[in-house]
């Protein structure tokens, strides 16, 4: 039999055990995972582990958990010990971190270059105006944009002035889009770490699953 643990399970067997301090750390997984692994069943895993995520998701829920309806509140260490609430330790908030994105758009014919990010990580999937994340000083915008898209795209641009910028709070980052007017010589785009690029007319651009803080961004120019 497999044990199964999700976020729920993890709370309800820390508090059902007593496990104490940051559930994140690989020794409080591996006595929470050895938990699970002796309790499972040999018959009907799967309805145990159904069981228990449900408990996690019903009756011992984060805040104000149902302890009073629990079948398992007579041998609960936190119910006993009255320590529901700091089982398992609220999350300390992670630091934002400061971003800025460099984009360039560049138009052929009354065309919009786009290009579309790869389809794992972060905002997998979608399209935005080619560019990266700077890494050096904000002087120096221009240049690093243009090495940028060399890299990326694999044609060089001659970047021109900053068209606009917007500001973006995402769950973990500041980020700062800035835009910069570009021309790109003909050439045949090679999107490295693109999963693709096309040309398409600025009234297309509603079609297409473009990044919010672009979208807006866009909107604007
Ligand atoms: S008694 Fe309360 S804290 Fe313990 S498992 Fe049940 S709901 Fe969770």
């Amino acid at each position: 039999p497999v044990p199964l643990v999700d976020g729920n399970v993890n709370r309800v067997l820390a508090r059902l055990f007593g496990v104490r301090g940051s559930l994140q750390t690989p020794a409080a997984q591996k006595r929470i995972w050895g938990l699970a692994t002796r309790l499972v069943p040999e018959r009907s895993a799967g309805d145990f582990n159904q069981a228990l995520m449900d408990l996690g998701a019903l009756l011992c829920t984060p805040k104000n958990p149902d302890c009073a309806a629990c079948p398992l509140r007579d041998g609960c260490w936190a119910k006993i010990h009255g320590r529901q609430e700091q089982i398992p330790p609220p999350r300390r908030p992670v630091p934002k971190k400061p971003i800025r994105y460099l984009c360039v758009r560049i138009e052929r014919r009354g065309k919009l270059l786009l290009a579309r990010r790869p389809f794992s990580g972060l905002l997998g999937g979608l399209w935005e105006l080619p560019g990266g994340e700077a890494a050096g000083a904000a002087a120096d915008e221009a240049t690093e944009l243009q090495a940028l898209l060399k890299k990326r795209l694999g044609i060089p641009v001659r970047i021109g002035k900053l068209l606009g910028s917007r500001k973006q709070t995402l769950t973990h980052r500041w980020l700062e889009i800035r835009c910069f007017a570009g021309s790109a010589a003909s050439g045949t785009i090679r999107p490295e770490s693109y999963v693709e690029t096309i040309w398409t007319e600025p009234e297309r651009l509603g079609g297409l699953g473009l990044t919010t803080g672009m979208r807006k961004l866009l909107a604007t120019l």
